[in-house]
């Protein structure tokens, strides 16, 4: 055991101060990120990480890692090109091995509907500034020859949309790595410590009521994944946020090379490798929401069967793990970050199947919002108030099987 996990297991376990600047609710990538920026970037070390379970034990820990930028909207292409940009620094600023890699993302058009769909998502996000080209099969077959471009007789590959930039990273490295970067710099990380109450005083939030006592803050930052409608009800804050259960599963050690991220939103199945050889693959949440966290066959059945038609090699492989999340997807795709209406009460959601590529500009800009109360031009477009005014981001580029 390191020095640094050593250390912040300690603060982990160690009971929390009775107020801090800034209290954050959620060890996940966001919470945790937004943490690390506010230490390193703004010198606000005052600050609590309260996880009622332990870091990284929600979707931040649970995702298939994949990071693009190719979205649909100018305001999310830049957005998530910050977060790339970030990501692809991320071991040099963290000092860990986050284990980013690089390996392309090939989007599949089974159709003349999709190869429509995947000729503009190129053209837009080119123009946008996220590198994206239309392929012809014979190119899909140079840069991932393992794809059956017969699609098994009834899915035949037309071209695809080729994104340079996809990259993959461990999750759980990227928790940590920003975990122990806050903790180096003073920030406490508590765990086993659950909000069940958030105390408002004429309009402004003065603190928390957690399982451990009552903690006082001076600005607290809901960052708690498919569990923020309970939270900010706490307050008696709505947030138009559903939540819906997403699943995934692994297969054991494939011996050669998967290099890119394989997508296809007609057959609504995405595939990748990660840096043990397993085939991580998985689709789209459900269509009722819920909140449970138990797979079920039926998703490994009709996603596994999705994933052989495209990747035939797969049928020779076995299944070591299948597991769930629960996602808080918003009506229009888009993140949610910045005030609420209480003042001092921030927000970081709406990350549904989309949000660990988010977590370094996520948090980032959330750092920078907390430290000088100026919402960074990068997030602007993405408060809440949007649904109040009109103002919705759609941006069906989110998901990345739809
Ligand atoms: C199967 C699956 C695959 C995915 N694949 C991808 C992908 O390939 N690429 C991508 O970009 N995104 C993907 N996502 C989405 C991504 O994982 C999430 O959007 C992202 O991790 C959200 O991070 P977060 O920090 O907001 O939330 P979380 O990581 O869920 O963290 C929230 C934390 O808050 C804690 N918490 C909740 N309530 C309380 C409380 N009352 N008190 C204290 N703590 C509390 C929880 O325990 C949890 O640890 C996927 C998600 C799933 C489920």
């Amino acid at each position: 055991m390191n020095e640094f996990v050593e250390r912040s297991i300690a603060i982990g376990t160690s009971s929390p101060r009775a107020s801090y600047d800034v209290v954050i609710i959620g060890g996940g990538g966001h919470g945790l990120a937004a943490a690390y920026y506010l230490a390193t970037r703004h010198g606000i070390t005052n600050v609590a990480v309260l996880e009622r379970n332990t870091i990284g034990s929600g979707n931040s820990g649970r995702n298939t890692t994949v990071i693009r930028s190719n979205y649909g909207i100018p305001e999310a292409v830049a957005f998530y090109q910050r977060s790339i940009d970030l990501y692809e620094g991320l071991e040099v600023e963290l000092g860990r091995a986050v284990m980013h890699r690089t390996k392309g993302l090939l989007w599949l058009a089974h159709s003349e509907a999709t190869v429509r769909a995947e000729r503009a998502r190129a053209a837009i996000n080119s123009e946008l500034g996220a590198e994206t080209h239309f392929v012809t099969p014979e190119e899909i077959r140079r840069i991932c020859p393992q794809i059956d471009l017969d699609g098994g007789g009834s899915y035949p590959v037309h071209g695809a949309s080729w994104h340079p930039h996809g990259a993959t990273a461990r999750h759980d490295r990227v928790v940590w790595g920003y975990a122990e970067g806050a903790i180096a710099r003073g920030v406490h990380v508590h765990q086993g410590i659950s909000v069940q109450g958030l105390t408002v005083r004429a309009g402004r939030v003065v603190g928390v009521e957690t399982s451990a006592g009552p903690i006082g803050a001076g600005i607290v930052l809901s960052a708690v994944g498919g569990h923020v409608s309970t939270l900010m009800a706490m307050a008696g804050v709505r947030v138009p946020i559903t939540t819906y259960r997403l699943q995934a599963a692994v297969t054991n050690h494939y011996s050669e090379t998967l290099a890119p991220i394989v997508i296809s939103s007609d057959l609504l199945v995405y595939v990748s490798q990660t840096p043990r050889g397993e085939l991580l693959f998985g689709a789209e949440v459900d269509r009722a929401p819920t909140y449970s966290y138990r797979s079920d066959v039926e998703f490994l059945q009709a996603c596994s069967l999705r994933a052989m038609t495209l990747l035939p090699f797969m049928r020779r492989l076995r299944v070591l793990r299948q597991w769930a999340g629960v996602c808080d997807m918003s009506p229009d795709y888009s993140p949610i970050m910045g005030a609420t209406g209480v003042e001092g009460l921030l927000v970081t959601t709406g990350w549904g199947t989309w949000g660990f590529k988010g977590i370094p500009a996520g948090g980032e800009a959330i750092a920078e919002l907390v430290a000088t109360g100026v919402v960074p031009e990068l997030i602007a477009p993405f408060g809440l108030g949007r649904f109040a005014a009109d103002r919705t981001m759609a941006d069906r580029g989110s998901a990345g099987t739809h």
